[in-house]
């Protein structure tokens, strides 16, 4: 007699609930808190109507119109702070408020100019490059709470502060430090100027985790990068002036910018955080 067959639906074992990918806690409470930042869904050219150009263009051309003015403004108003903090470093009336006695670095001043001047046109030309490419994804112009724009500002230069030490740190590293990072300190006691004496890799490294950051965060308003954009770039030029002013204002700017000097004088394993002292004490690697 034949041996009945088993009856495959008794002997199916039920397959378990399909599972979103695993994420860390911590992981999923970063997500979330960064979430709370975007005010809007994200406005994106997938998004936009079928007439393709229009729809692209209908989206990041107000984008533009709102960030181009507020963008060329801080160029304008670096290069005046740049001007200005070279001329005290070298002036014979604010000479005095130097951190120490000049100390020109031993570099041929035509390589300096030119290293210089290409991270500066190099620098614009990456910032113009990210709008174009990237406009939607970093900034909205939708209606947004003055105070959640002032939070998305912190929140994008808390976030760079944290992984451009992250970087820094590791452009420490003796291969990087050799190819890339000591390129920077060349330069042992900078002047505002010296900012801009780097490696073009690190120029780029340093506005793509600026990008990276906003993205984390956004969209994020139009104004919020704007302001954003100008902390970073105008706390590059003071951390480097090189000079401490007698002001009760100037306090905070004075620490950062001798926290800064040490870096490059005297303590090359210390003060990696660029923004704030904050990854510095958290890490333990203040000086
Ligand atoms: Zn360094
Ligand atoms: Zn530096």
């Amino acid at each position: 007699m034949a041996t009945p067959l088993p009856d495959t639906h008794a002997l199916a074992i039920p397959s378990p609930p399909a599972q979103a990918p695993g994420l860390a806690p911590w992981r999923i409470a970063l997500r979330l808190a960064l979430r709370c930042l975007r005010p809007t869904p994200r406005e994106t050219r997938s998004t936009a109507p079928a007439s393709t150009l229009g729809g692209a263009a209908s989206i990041v051309l107000p984008i533009m119109t709102a960030y181009l003015p507020l963008l060329l403004a801080t160029f304008a108003i670096d290069g005046l702070i740049m001007g200005f903090f070279v001329w005290a470093f070298h002036s014979k009336a604010l000479g005095k408020y130097r951190i120490m006695d000049e100390r020109p670095m031993k570099v041929a001043k035509k390589t300096q100019i030119l290293v210089m001047g290409f991270n500066l046109v190099f620098s614009v030309g990456v910032t113009f490059g990210t709008l174009y490419l990237l406009a939607d994804r970093l900034m909205t112009t939708v209606e947004t709470p003055v105070w959640l724009i002032a939070l998305q500002a912190v929140g994008v230069l808390v976030v760079y502060d944290f992984i451009y030490y992250g970087a820094h740190r590791l452009m420490h590293n003796k291969k990087l430090m050799r190819y890339v990072h000591g390129v920077h300190h060349r330069a042992r006691y900078p002047s505002a100027l010296e900012s801009l004496y780097l490696s073009p890799i690190e120029t780029f490294v340093g506005l793509a985790l600026l990008v990276i950051a906003t993205l984390m965060i956004g969209p994020v308003h139009v104004y919020a990068l704007a302001a954003a954009f100008f902390v970073y770039s105008t706390m590059n030029i003071m951390v480097h002036s090189g000079l401490l002013f007698p002001n009760p204002l100037m306090k905070p700017f004075n620490a950062l910018a001798k926290k800064h000097f040490h870096h490059h004088w005297d303590h090359f394993d210390k003060n990696f955080s660029s923004l704030t002292p904050l990854p510095d004490l958290l890490f333990r690697s203040a000086f």
